[in-house]
This record gives structure tokens, sequence and C-alpha cells, in this order.
């Protein structure tokens, strides 16, 4: 294995709160190894056209607190082209970077997935998305601090709920998991969650319906993770006045909001120890893995599994929501 002396940081996709804790983290656990250390602008597109820049640990400094990415982030089609990759592959030759951390979600790790094999290339990722949706991990980074926006939104949402005696509708993120659909409407005391896991199982707006809704309150809050599968709030408000009109139904779509804000002491933490693992694996001689916590505890998972696996939703937590909605 070919020694490492410097190594590039990225972001990638989508932004999520807690990446610039990331990238510190990475930056100086890499600077205390004796590494060179560079950041690499726009994710694989700043690495194709050489945005990149020398770290030293003041380029990282004020910024654990910072929403969003110092390093910006960008989508870049050319990246999933063979010849996209060549010219990544050969301004990285050129700046002399012999390893990359990645920090993105499914589509950033696919990416340095195929690039690691294509180039025999060390890379290891960091789940930074606010969606949760990575096999393997107990948590990402970002997902916290949208599960508190969600939460903070909701209970505003619910006073004008509560005065008017309305059913509302609230979509939230989550591309096609639903762990911030659920787990938000259990911290926010919702009535329900319409995820997409439960959907090829149950017509779940049916079953709502059909249970009454909350027959003790005069106002109703329901969840919907954003998902063609569920339909989307908009979608589920539809058929609502299609099929049930008795309803006065309102939608509220959270949208890009809920990626925001300064992350959450839980999201800082968990960057800043995945960052400093991320170094570690490095030394290890760990190569295309994905820094994940499970049990409070950081672990590898081979690139191939967080990617390919679809990660469940523990049912536990659907069954607590609906215990606690009568
Ligand atoms: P996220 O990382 O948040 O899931 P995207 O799915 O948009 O975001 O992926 C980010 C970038 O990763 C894409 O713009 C592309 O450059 C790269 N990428 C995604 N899928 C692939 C793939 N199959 N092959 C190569 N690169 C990919």
């Amino acid at each position: 294995m070919a020694e490492i002396k410097c190594i590039g940081i990225l972001t990638s996709g989508g932004d999520a709160p807690g990446m610039n804790a990331a990238i510190r983290a990475v930056t100086r656990a890499g600077i205390f190894s004796g590494f060179a250390v560079k950041g690499i602008y726009r994710g694989y597109r700043g690495l194709i056209t050489d945005e990149i820049v020398d770290f030293k640990t003041q380029n990282v400094s004020n910024i654990i607190q910072m929403g969003g990415t110092i390093l910006k982030t960008a989508r870049c089609k050319e990246f999933t082209t063979p010849e996209g990759r060549q010219l990544a592959y050969d301004v990285l030759k050129r700046e002399g970077i012999d390893a990359l951390v990645v920090i993105g979600g499914d589509g950033s790790l696919t990416g340095a997935r195929i690039f690691a094999n294509e180039f025999n290339f060390p890379i290891v990722g960091l789940p930074g998305t606010i969606d949760n949706d990575l096999y393997g991990t107990d948590k990402t980074i970002g997902y916290d601090t949208a599960l508190n926006t969600i939460m903070q939104c909701v209970d505003k949402i619910r006073d004008t709920a509560t005065s008017h005696e309305r059913l509302f509708f609230i979509e939230v993120m989550g591309r096609d998991a639903g762990f911030l659909a659920l787990n938000g409407a259990i911290a926010s005391g919702a009535e329900a969650a319409i995820i997409p896991e439960i959907s090829t199982e149950v017509d779940q707006l049916a079953e709502l319906i059909k249970n009454g809704f909350r027959k003790s309150k005069n106002s109703s809050i329901v969840l919907v993770a954003e998902s063609p599968i569920t339909g989307g709030a908009m979608g589920l408000a539809e058929r609502v006045k299609n099929e049930f009109p008795q309803y006065d139904v309102r939608v509220t779509i959270l949208g890009h909001l809920q990626r925001g804000g300064s992350p959450t002491a839980v999201d800082r933490i968990l960057a800043s120890r995945m960052g400093a693992a991320a170094i570690d694996a490095l030394l290890e001689d760990q190569r295309n893995v994905m820094i994940g916590i499970a049990n409070d505890e950081i672990v590898y998972v081979p690139f191939s599994k967080a990617i390919k696996n679809e990660k469940p939703i523990n049912r536990d937590l659907l069954n607590t929501l609906r215990r606690l909605s009568i």
C-alpha cells in the first residue's frame, strides 16, 4: 500500500448541518497525525476543475457552529462518466493527493465507491445527509438538526391547527426514507406519520381516516415523507378532498429550511467523532469504508453495504406513535 502523505476533503450532494464540523475534524485530526490536508471546493465538480486549496488548522477555525458547508457542494454529471472520473484522477495526481475523505449522502458515496475501485484509490466516506438513509450507521450527520427543526416548526403549526380545528399534512424531507417523518411525528406529538416504508403494505391514509383521527381532539397533524411512494402531502390532501370532503385539510411543505441552521450538539459531536475516525481509518489502512456509529461506537462500514442495503425503519417506533396518538 503506497504511503499516504496528503488527504483531500470534499463535500458533495445535498448539504447537511454538521458538515463543517466534519471538515474541521478531518482537517485537524489529519494535521495532528502529520498529514497535509487539502480542501476541494464544490464536490466532484471542483475535483475535476481543480478548485483545491491547502488547508491549515486556521482554515477551519470558527466553523463548527455553522450550517451548510464552507467547501460548498455541487452535483456533477461528469463524474458519473469514466472520462470525468479520469480527469478527477489526473487532478488528484497533479495535486499530490493520495487519499480522499468524501462527506455526503448515498449518491456521493456511490461515486466514491466507483472511483475507489476504478483507480484503486483510498477513500473514506462520512455519512452527511439529513435523511439518515445510509445503512450501517445509527445516525447520519445532519439528521438530528433537521429533526429538531421539524419539531420546532410543527410546534408552531400546531398553534394554528388547534385554533382552527383543522387537519394539517406537513411534508418533510427524507427522499425515500421515513426517519424524519416518523421521529419528527413522535417528537412533536403528531397524530401519525405517513412513510414510504409502510406505503406498500397498507393504505395509511385510509387507515387514519378509518380510525377517526384522534377522537379526543379536534385538530390533527400528520407528518408525510416527501417520497412519491407516499404521494407527498399535496397528493394526500387531494385524496382527502375527493374521498373525505368532511375534513378541512391544509398542507405545509417545510422544504429547504430543514437543511439549514446551526448544527445541534448531537450533530457537532457526531461529526467531530466521525471526522477524527476517518483519519484513524486511513492510518489503519482501511479503504472504501464509510464511518458509521452503532450503539455509540464508531464502526467501519464497507461502501458496498452502506449504499446497497436498505436501512430498515424501527417498527417499535411506529407502534409507539400509534399508542401515543389515541
Ligand atoms: P447525495 O450524496 O446527497 O445523495 P447526489 O445523489 O446528488 O447527492 O450525488 C452527488 C454526486 O455524486 C452526483 O452529482 C455525482 O457527481 C456523484 N454520483 C452520484 N451517483 C453516482 C454514480 N452512480 N457514479 C458516479 N458518481 C455518482
